[in-house]
């Protein structure tokens, strides 16, 4: 009897300390795919010599997608260029094209200042119709990545809602497939394979985040560039949007107060 009682108390000890267990594993499970968070990108590291080539479909774009993180790559020693699709001429019906054109660059300009970025590149699409006018710019964009030799790109995600944005990032995944070998009679250069392409995010949030960004540090600067485009800002106030979505992608992310998001396009 004294031994059933033992074997019992054993038992019961055993198959507790088995529920125990178990259900820690299950928190551990469940709490790994709730600290699952996306790594950091390339600008935590050394960036010397490194090459960053950003397409931005409208002047703006590149600041409120990616400001904050080209001002990281900048102080880490990086070179920047930023390729201005179109020069948002379609931006507002206070101007003519031509004259809106000549503001936005201007702006461009004043807000790429503030960022500290080397070099700015406008190819003066019309604003609105890029889907149009495809193939011209997969020539162009292949010449651009040749000549600039990028080690990162970063461009509006294919998937925004906008036209011009969506086909900005299309047409940068195809260049940089066309860019990478030798081919192509009608484009100029050496080819080169561009190993890191991220997606951001302006008018259309990222469903899937797979990189992220602590810009803490640099989201005033971000913001100050950002109020230099002051013919956007002043109908629509895209600098507190702007600011209150790295606000929301820092806290859902727990990487910082204020981040910034990207898909991650290619990675080698
Ligand atoms: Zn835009």
């Amino acid at each position: 009897m004294i031994l059933f009682s033992l074997l019992l108390v054993a038992s019961t000890f055993l198959a507790m300390v088995i529920f125990v267990k178990l259900v820690v594993q299950r928190k551990k499970k469940k709490s790994i795919s709730l600290i699952k968070t996306p790594t950091a990108i390339d600008s935590t590291q050394e960036d010397i010599g490194k090459r960053i080539l950003v397409f931005a479909p409208h002047p703006d774009d590149e600041i409120i997608g990616c400001g904050g993180s080209l001002v990281k790559h900048i102080n880490n020693g990086a070179h920047v260029t930023v390729v201005y699709v179109t020069s948002g001429d379609a931006g507002s019906l206070r101007h003519s094209k031509e004259e809106l054109a000549a503001i936005r660059e201007k702006e461009a300009k004043d807000g790429a200042q503030v960022l500290g970025i080397h070099d700015l590149i406008f190819l003066n699409n019309p604003d609105g119709y890029l889907e149009f006018h495809k193939q011209k710019n997969i020539v162009e964009f292949i010449n651009i990545i040749r000549e600039k030799k990028p080690h990162i790109i970063y461009t509006t995600h294919p998937k925004e809602q906008h036209k011009d944005h969506a086909t900005t990032g299309e047409i940068v995944i195809d260049a940089t497939y066309k860019a990478a070998g030798p081919w192509f009679q009608e484009t100029t250069g050496q080819p080169w394979f561009v190993p890191t392409i991220l997606g951001y995010e302006v008018w259309t949030p990222l469903q899937h985040v797979s990189m992220v960004e602590d810009i803490t540090n640099t989201i005033d600067t971000k913001i100050q560039a950002l109020k230099e485009h002051v013919s956007q800002i002043k109908d629509i106030s895209y600098d507190e949007g702007v600011k209150g979505l790295n606000r929301y992608r820092g806290t859902m992310t727990g990487q910082g107060s204020y981040c910034e998001c990207f898909e991650v396009i290619r990675k080698h």
